[in-house]
């Protein structure tokens, strides 16, 4: 570890130690500063039933006060001090210069600036902090959108993929020409566009294709404060080691080597408000700490292949529903498909793949094994009967993985 960890890490023990109830009590009996792999890790559970107790600044101190997404569970409510406010800005600077924004960039910001997101403010501080000019076009409109593109001649866009894909068929629609349009660099938000290996995924693909512009894709935590951008070499989010820290653990919380796929679990340096040490994102991702080929020396993070609750057994095996996903996107044919898991035995999950249109089901089969080592059940299925397992009642979206264990 080197010397600049050591001194964030103990400033961060310190402070946290003095400031927030959870920490208080959970470092009571110690005096020493543990090393910081032997602190107990907290994950969403904890976060969630102990949400204010890791409030570390009085409230008169509070700036903002957002929610997390809320994918699993209730919104943590979490606050943010004007230095939180300022870190972020600089950290969101550091994440746009590895995309090459500059000064002279104009940017449309198509995310929610609302609705306590913490995202869209984010990036809007990081574009003033670069000095930017940005338009706050937010997320409803496509058409709207298209019409700033004509009027402003913006030279990127941040903005969630599938969302991209919208303005690329309105555009189509219209007879207006992306590929003309200056934007060159597209920030992609929420949804991965590389798969694994760092190649894009169909969406990146899609996305390069239509807007005639580079996909970036970029990865962000609202609990960490914290987002990371991937620069031209396209080989993960570089990390910015000052303020935060990447752990990569396995199933039992052990450490995994350099490019080994495991959980995130992350330590925040200089946070005000709410620090968290040792927190398990639920997200799965390798970190690269070979120097980058853009001169970078700072850690990366690979793309997200999936939640950690998502990971299938099967046999002895174990893979996340992203990769099967990647052939199913891919293969001839393919119109529309549902991957269904359902319990089998304690160490392998029965799989199916319900797949609709002119497909070679043996062939499909085959291609799934060839890529993923694994050889679920592949059946063909009615329109009707893909969409309504997408979209049981109540669903809120559309959904190609189905979880009944
Ligand atoms: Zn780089």
């Amino acid at each position: 570890m080197t010397l600049d960890f050591e001194k964030h890490w103990e400033k961060t023990f310190r402070y946290a130690k003095a400031n927030s109830p959870y920490y208080r009590e959970l470092f009571r009996s110690s005096s020493d500063m543990p090393r910081l792999e032997d602190v107990p890790m907290v994950d969403k559970k904890i976060l969630s039933e102990r949400n204010l107790e890791f409030l570390s600044a009085p409230r008169e101190r509070i700036a903002e006060i957002v929610t997390t997404s809320g994918t699993t569970g209730k919104p943590l409510l979490w606050m943010l001090t004007d230095g939180d406010l300022k870190r972020l800005a600089l950290n969101e600077k550091l994440s746009f210069e590895c995309v090459g924004l500059a000064a002279h960039d104009t940017v449309l910001l198509a995310v929610a600036m609302d609705r306590c997101f913490l995202a869209g403010l984010a990036y809007w501080q990081g574009l003033r902090e670069l000095g930017c000019a940005s338009v706050r076009v937010g997320p409803p409109s496509a058409t709207l959108i298209l019409e700033m593109i004509d009027r402003i001649q913006p030279t990127a866009i941040i903005a969630v993929p599938s969302f991209l894909r919208v303005i690329a068929e309105k555009a189509a629609e219209a007879k207006y020409d992306l590929k003309n349009s200056p934007i060159r660099k597209t920030v992609c938000i929420g949804e991965p566009v590389r798969d694994a290996s760092f190649n894009l995924n169909t969406s990146g693909r899609a996305i390069e294709a239509a807007w005639g512009a580079r996909a970036y894709s970029t990865y962000g935590v609202t609990e960490l404060a914290n987002s990371l951008c991937e620069c031209d070499a396209g080989q993960g989010g570089h990390l910015h080691d000052a303020m935060l820290h990447i752990e990569i653990v396995d199933d039992d919380g052990k450490h995994l080597p350099d490019g080994v796929v495991g959980e995130v679990v992350a330590t925040t340096f200089g946070v005000e408000a709410m620090p968290v040490i040792r927190y398990r994102t639920g997200d799965c991702a390798a970190l690269f700490r070979s120097p980058c080929a853009c001169g970078r020396t700072t850690p990366r993070l690979g793309p997200i292949v999936g939640r950690k609750n998502q990971k299938l057994k099967f046999k002895g095996a174990s893979l996340f529903p992203s990769s099967l996903q990647t052939v199913l996107d891919e293969f001839n044919g393919v119109e529309s498909y549902v991957i269904v898991v359902r319990m089998e035995a304690e160490l392998s999950d029965s799989i199916e793949v319900l797949v609709q249109g002119q497909v070679a089901v043996e062939m499909l089969r085959e291609a799934i094994q060839a890529r993923t080592k694994i050889a679920p059940k592949v059946r063909h299925a009615s329109r009707e009967e893909i969409e309504a397992l997408q979209m049981p009642p109540q669903a809120r979206k559309r959904n190609t993985f189905v979880d009944l264990r």
